[in-house]
């Protein structure tokens, strides 16, 4: 039997560096670091962060906490910075029910492509299989909030085979992946 831990400790370390990138981007000097004529005061000017990632990093961490503490008996005190919540989810990851920390790997690899997309780095979803066809085919669209399979040849509506896909598909596909990996 795999190590169950495997599968969290790399959802959980990947989570937590594209979170850590994510705030890198927002924390990066601005050009000329004067403030840009025509460009709205941000809304906390104590914060670097602009206030709509802000509040994803704050739903994020909100959204683990919830699921993990729904599921267990025993949480210890959560780390208040964002990227340190995904080592603490991973050390109680072996000892949740397998449903619960399938659901919770699942979560913490979405929030993982979640913070790239956020940060602008869509190369993340091709290093995705496409869950249909398991091929590295798949491309962020922005518009459809959605990722499309490219590989016609299998996956098509001609052929009727799903080729969109949302964040957790993708996100349960590679945990899935994981697993294996961690297995053989
Ligand atoms: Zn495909």
């Amino acid at each position: 039997m795999s190590n169950a831990g495997d599968t969290a400790s790399a959802a959980a370390a990947y989570a937590a560096a594209n979170v850590r990138h994510l705030a890198d981007t927002q924390t990066r000097p601005r050009t000329g670091s004067v403030l840009v004529p025509g460009r709205t005061r941000r809304a906390n000017p104590g914060s670097l962060i602009d206030p709509g990632i802000l509040d994803h990093m704050v739903a994020s961490h909100a959204e683990l906490v919830e699921h993990t503490r729904a599921n267990t008996d025993m949480t210890p005190p959560v780390p208040p910075e964002h990227a340190a919540v995904y080592s603490w989810w991973a050390q109680q990851a072996p000892q949740l029910s397998e449903g619960a920390r399938r659901a919770g790997e699942a979560i913490v690899y979405r929030q993982a492509l979640e913070h790239a997309l956020r940060a602008d780095d869509i190369t993340a979803i091709r290093r995705e299989r496409c869950p249909s066809c398991d091929c590295l085919s798949l491309r962020w669209v922005a518009a459809m909030r959605a990722a499309v399979c490219m590989n016609t040849k299998y996956d098509s509506d001609e052929r009727a085979r799903p080729r969109r896909f949302n964040l957790q598909q993708i996100a349960e596909k590679a945990v899935e992946d994981l697993m294996f990996r961690a297995a053989t």
